[in-house]
């Protein structure tokens, strides 16, 4: 019988893609439940889902926030017993730290850490008992590395990470598997939303400098990244497509192998300092080369050296 798929956050998006990806296996091995906290953005969704919408897609209310949501939308799934939940809602914020309020990086932390936790306990009994399940989580390249004005984004999905790494030792115990899937950038609304609030948004108490570090360095640069490696949603579907139809899922999945030498700069130099200092010179010293530099370093043609 088919396995039953949880999605999370499937207005738009690699959530949207992902469920209408799923609900069209030719096998008919899933029957997803793409969820979305504002039912009265279904249209997108209904539209891609085309002739599943009813039999291999259903939709269902979901805000990862909220307790009760999380409560009532497992209880009305059949039998209640979910065999793969995927945790993709997510927000994202950038700017200077000094313009940015606690409460502002609380939702991220709630939205992108605690959401993914409350489905989590959700479904984990259930999971336990029938002793199989599969969690998979989209975290990102920022839950592997830091990157400039993102930090607090990026902090939440290290958090994501050394929660889903911690807990997957004690599930091999269940048989339940968990894997990160770590997308670099993908083009879907994520950005654009982005760009809207930092476009109007004055960060108040953030000196001139780091202001400008912030308008001239940082947002031209990310950018030109979505725009010359960017990924379409519809790859990074395939790509957690793939992990879900594994019969032994990897614990973490990179969906863009250009982001991979930059991730491994952290393995080759314990000290941190390499990553950093890469980091650091390919926006500061030589951001027109950026897209240019993820490119050749993926290739190896570009040694990642810097100064000491
Ligand atoms: P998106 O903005 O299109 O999708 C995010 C979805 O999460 C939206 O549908 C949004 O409504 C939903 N959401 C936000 N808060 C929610 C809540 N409280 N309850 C339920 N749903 C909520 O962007 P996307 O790129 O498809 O993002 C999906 C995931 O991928 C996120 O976790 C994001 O952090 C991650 N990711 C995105 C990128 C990128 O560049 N776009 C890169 C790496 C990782």
């Amino acid at each position: 019988s088919p396995r039953t798929v949880l999605i999370s956050g499937c207005s738009s998006g690699i959530g949207l893609e992902l469920a209408v990806h799923l609900a069209h296996d030719p096998k008919q091995r899933y029957q997803v439940v793409a969820t979305m906290r504002d039912l009265r953005k279904k249209e997108m969704l209904e539209a891609a889902a085309g002739d599943a919408l009813g039999k291999t897609l259903t939709l269902a209310q979901l805000d990862v926030c909220n307790d009760e949501s999380v409560a009532q939308c497992l209880s009305g799934i059949q039998g209640g017993e979910v065999d793969v939940l995927v945790n993709n809602a997510g927000v994202g914020l950038v700017g200077p730290l000094e313009g940015l309020s606690i409460d502002t990086m609380k939702n991220i932390f709630d939205t992108n850490f605690l959401g993914a936790i409350r489905l989590v306990k959700a479904v984990l009994p259930g999971m336990k008992k029938r002793r199989q399940g599969h969690i998979v989580v989209v975290s990102s390249v920022m839950g592997l590395q830091g990157v400039i004005f993102n930090e607090v984004y990026s902090a939440s999905k290290f958090a994501v990470e050394g929660f889903f790494e911690s807990l997957a030792i004690q599930l091999l115990q269940f048989n339940i598997f968990i894997s990160l899937v770590e997308p670099g950038p993908v083009v879907t609304d994520f950005e654009g939303k982005l760009m809207a609030q930092v476009a109007t948004a004055e960060f108040p108490g953030t000196d001139p400098e780091t202001l400008s570090y912030f308008r001239d360095f940082y947002l031209p640069a990310s950018r030109e990244l979505f725009r010359s490696v960017g990924q379409n949603p519809k790859d990074v579907a395939q790509a957690i497509a793939k992990v879900i139809g594994s019969t032994r899922p990897p614990l973490r999945k990179q969906t863009n192998l250009r982001y991979l030498t930059l991730a491994a700069l952290k393995a080759v130099d314990p000290s941190g300092s390499l990553y950093v200092r890469t980091a650091h010179s390919l926006l500061f010293r030589w951001p027109r080369l950026l897209h240019l530099s993820l490119r050749c370093l993926a290739c190896g043609c570009l040694p990642a050296r810097v100064e000491p």
